[in-house]
């Protein structure tokens, strides 16, 4: 049987190690790099570099999104002093994912998911009720998971070690940097 095609969100490099190695497992992925999230524009360049490398080290095709800042900073206006974690976050995810889903419609995969459930400081309810409501309007399945479940984040901060990736140190907006 053909693998399907999935288009795995990513918005890091160590967050895409554990994913894409459990992953690869039962799909035909392909890695999405779209974080307008990130700030600045320099720190963006050097994720999505070494998410880049990452993926193609590991034999995993890559497709960048547009780093739609403006937009995204738009989209979170009036959240900029909420706590991480809260409104602002839920904003992002469903930004992100929405963008991510569209790109999977356009380019033919089914389903999408995402890396953002990896991290220890993201609700995976939160995140799979996101994706769920976004795969409910644009008909491309979202795979509910949480990554970090069963060691996974622990495993992708020793794969991340292992591969000297880069690993930041703050979320990705201007107001997670503060
Ligand atoms: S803290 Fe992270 S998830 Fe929350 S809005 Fe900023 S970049 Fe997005």
């Amino acid at each position: 049987m053909t693998a399907q095609k999935l288009m795995l969100h990513v918005c890091c490099a160590p967050c895409s190690t554990h994913v894409i190695e459990k992953l690869r497992e039962d799909y035909d992925l392909t890695c999405y790099f779209y974080g307008p999230n990130i700030h600045p524009e320099e720190e963006y360049r050097r994720r999505l570099e070494e998410a880049r490398d990452y993926c193609g080290s590991q034999g995993i095709a890559f497709v960048e999104g547009e780093y739609d800042a403006s937009e995204w900073l738009e989209a979170v206006k009036g959240h900029e002093e909420d706590a991480e974690g809260g409104e602002r976050c839920k904003i992002c995810y469903e930004f992100r994912l929405k963008n991510t889903a569209e790109a999977a419609r356009r380019l033919g995969f089914d389903p999408f998911t995402t890396t953002l459930t990896l991290s220890p400081h993201k609700k995976a309810d939160v995140i799979n009720e996101i994706g769920r409501q976004i795969g409910a309007r644009t008909g491309i399945r979202f795979l509910e998971e949480d990554f970090k479940k069963m060691d996974g984040f622990k495993r992708s901060v020793q794969m991340s070690k292992d591969h000297g990736l880069y690993r930041q140190s703050y979320c990705g907006c201007e107001f997670s940097k503060r």
